[in-house]
């Protein structure tokens, strides 16, 4: 349907937002403002809220950001206008007051869901001419066929100016106007802040950015594959970074700006390539967004996760992973950890993946939304190429099949991330916390516990399943059809040169 114009409708700009959460560094805003009154406008759309990688801690992160904006917009007598339903049917109850002249939005590396609503929006727009400006987030560039030019273009809008929105009362739509607009009503559940969550918005990605530099980030290199000190140590910007409470330009200014008064080689590098690799992965989703869906390597198509391994079918393999009953310590802490708190460090990620995929066989695809649910930092264009690395299945990457134990002895030797999450072993002797299984039944007595009972016994042997996995995957990885695939991915996904000192190993195809 056209729009109907009539002489008592305002015209106005739209700022679309989605994971932008923030006033400051904001291209969109900064335009529309430039050329307009303008209306802040956020949907929460029941294709996202219902969709199996989305939980109850986004949806609270998202409206503590928003709340968090409209503290900051309060002076200017306006606040973001918020929608529950459709995108369209949003812009559209708009449209029935005002006469949207210009859209501006950031764009989004997203899910297929969120692919397909842009689509549906882009039509709406021009059937409605309204123009629709959409600007890159970071610096990732919108369907990229290969990384001819990416670094130096990467470095570029890093290091770029901000874009600072002029903001003033006359420019922005009133409170009152926007209470005129039919108004969301959203879950109370969304409203209740939790306690072992990070809180979302703006101001909190500022400070938890202020905190690492203060002293929080000095042993940043040596606590990163700690589960317990790298909460600590790392910087925690994830969720603010993967919801856009902060321009990852900020961050990266922000931080090697410190670098020579703090000294801190080790650790700003260290974080610095970080932040080159968010760009780094979510490009590859951008270029190569069938990720979602298939093995990014087309010949792992032909590879064969049994039904029943060790014993056990998919379902009980799959299910004892994720209610954290593996009968593996570490494994299952941090399964717990991410439960409650929605975050653990990236090695600790790496493990549970292997875990799934390695040591109990099960297909990368049938836990891939269960980990982005409880990742309160859940950000496709990263958590999707990671998934498949971890999981050996793009046959460029080097297979890492973690040994649990190993990892627990090295990353945690006190027990204590155990401990705390598995109350039940505190008894028991540092020395014997990564290994239950091997107490006598007197032991048990004497450390109240008894394996089978209060904790699980080990699922599998993970030195046979090991074996099993590395056999499995670095044969496959010699087949012919893989290599060519993997030739097909270096040259889609790998800059030839590299350029900076910064970026390490990891960040290749
Ligand atoms: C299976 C798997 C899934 C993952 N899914 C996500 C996800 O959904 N969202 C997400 O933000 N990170 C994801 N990561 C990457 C990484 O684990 C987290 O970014 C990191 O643990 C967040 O903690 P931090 O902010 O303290 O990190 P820091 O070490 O302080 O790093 C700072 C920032 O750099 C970026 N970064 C750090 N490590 C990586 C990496 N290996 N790859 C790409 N970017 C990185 C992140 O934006 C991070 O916030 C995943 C890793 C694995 C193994």
């Amino acid at each position: 349907m056209n729009k109907v114009l009539s002489k008592a409708q305002p015209a106005i700009n739209v700022v679309w937002l989605k994971r932008d959460l923030r006033l400051s560094d904001h291209q969109p805003l900064a335009s529309a403002v430039e050329s307009g009154l303008t209306l802040l406008f956020y949907v929460f759309e029941p294709c996202l809220v219902n969709d199996p990688h989305y939980d109850l801690r986004h949806w609270r992160f998202v409206w503590q950001s928003i709340q968090d904006l409209n503290r900051q917009l309060a002076r200017f007598n306006t606040q973001v206008y918020l929608f529950y339903g459709d995108t369209q049917a949003g812009l559209e109850s708009i449209q029935q007051q005002f006469n949207i002249k210009q859209l501006f939005s950031h764009e989004e590396t997203g899910l297929l869901v969120t692919f397909k609503r842009d689509k549906q929006i882009k039509a709406w727009c021009q059937r409605q001419q309204v123009q629709w400006h959409e600007t890159p987030t970071g610096a990732v560039v919108r369907a990229k066929k290969d990384r001819q030019g990416w670094d130096t273009q990467w470095r570029k809008v890093i290091n770029g100016e901000f874009a600072s929105p002029r903001l003033s009362e006359q420019d922005l739509l009133t409170n009152d106007q926007i209470a005129a607009l039919p108004q969301a009503s959203l879950p109370n559940t969304w409203l209740i802040p939790d306690p072992l969550m990070l809180t979302g918005g703006e101001q909190w990605a500022h400070k938890i950015l202020n905190s690492f530099l203060a002293g929080r980030g000095k042993d940043y290199h040596f606590n990163i594959g700690k589960p317990l000190a790298s909460r600590k140590s790392c910087s925690r910007l994830s969720p603010y970074l993967a919801w856009g409470n902060i321009s990852l330009k900020q961050c990266y200014q922000a931080i090697l700006q410190k670098r020579p008064e703090l000294g801190w080689k080790k650790p700003i590098d260290g974080l610095a390539s970080r932040l080159h690799w968010h760009c780094h992965f979510i490009q590859k989703f951008e270029s190569e967004h069938q990720m979602q869906w298939q093995h990014v390597n087309k010949a792992y198509h032909h590879l064969h996760y049994p039904e029943q391994h060790c014993g056990l079918s998919i379902e009980t393999r799959l299910s004892r992973w994720k209610n954290a009953q593996t009968g593996y310590p570490l494994v299952d802490a941090c399964m717990l950890c991410l439960i409650k708190t929605g975050y653990i460090n990236f090695r600790m990620r790496a493990m549970l993946v292997s875990f799934l995929c390695h040591h109990l066989l099960v297909d990368w695809r049938l836990g891939v939304t269960y980990l982005a649910r409880l990742f309160l930092d859940f950000e496709p264009g990263i958590h999707y190429p990671q998934f498949q690395m971890q999981s050996g299945v793009t046959g460029t990457n080097t297979i890492r099949v973690y040994n649990p134990v190993k990892q627990s002895q090295e990353k945690d030797p006190d027990g204590e991330f155990i401990k705390q999450w598995l109350p039940q072993l505190s008894e028991i002797p540092k020395e014997i916390i990564h290994t239950p299984w091997v107490l006598s039944p007197m032991e048990q007595q004497l450390y109240q516990f008894v394996i089978g009972d209060t904790y699980p016994e080990p699922m599998v042997d993970i030195e046979e399943t090991g074996k099993i996995a590395r056999d499995l995957l670095w044969g496959f990885r010699q087949r012919l059809d893989t290599r060519q695939e993997g030739k097909r991915i270096v040259a889609k996904h790998v800059r030839k040169r590299r350029s900076t000192s910064s970026m390490s190993k990891q960040s290749n195809a």
